[in-house]
């Protein structure tokens, strides 16, 4: 697995120390919704995948989903590069999928947006298993993969990576 260090992506410190979890019974994939750069998937646009994680981790930590996060919400991000992210990490609680639902499963974005890049490639496919086998080994995820839509009102992760979800989370 390709993983980018938070000092890679320059992340900022947690304002706080994450709560502890053991285990999840999996993970719960999810996207950006709104504009995602269409171009962001073409190979000299990496440079564009961090500064969109370092903006979202500013909102988050700044209150932008209504209340003060101590980090990014999610545990991994993959972009549509096949790298993955270090979020909060394994055996960190997360704040995106909705109250009472973080302790449930770890939280994975994808860079995917409801307009713009809407459809993952391959690269962000694979990126995604990775990310999930990565918190299976290393943060006890058990094997349910769902998508935030499941037990919240939302459209997230989108109709394509939830069809992709549905069918059972494969690489390509
Ligand atoms: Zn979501
Ligand atoms: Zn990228």
């Amino acid at each position: 697995m390709k993983l980018i260090s938070r000092k890679d992506w320059d992340a900022k410190s947690p304002s706080a120390d994450y709560t502890r979890l053991d285990s999840t019974r999996g993970v719960k994939i999810h996207y950006t919704g709104g504009k995602v750069p269409a171009n962001l998937a073409d190979n000299d646009r990496h440079d564009r995948c961090a500064e969109l994680i370092r903006d979202m981790q500013a909102m988050h930590m700044a209150g932008g989903r209504g209340e003060k996060y101590i980090d990014l919400a999610y545990n991994l991000v993959v972009c549509p590069h096949r790298r993955v992210f270090m979020g909060r990490g394994p055996h960190a609680l997360p704040a995106a999928n909705g109250r009472g639902l973080n302790s449930g499963h770890y939280a994975v974005l994808a860079l995917l947006g409801s307009s713009g890049l809407t459809k993952p490639n391959d690269e962000m496919l694979n990126g995604l298993v990775d990310a999930i086998e990565y918190l299976r080994e290393r943060g006890d995820a058990g094997r349910e993969v769902k998508g935030h839509r499941d037990g919240y009102d939302t459209s997230c992760p989108g109709d394509a990576l939830y069809t992709w979800v549905r069918s059972g989370a494969e690489r390509p």
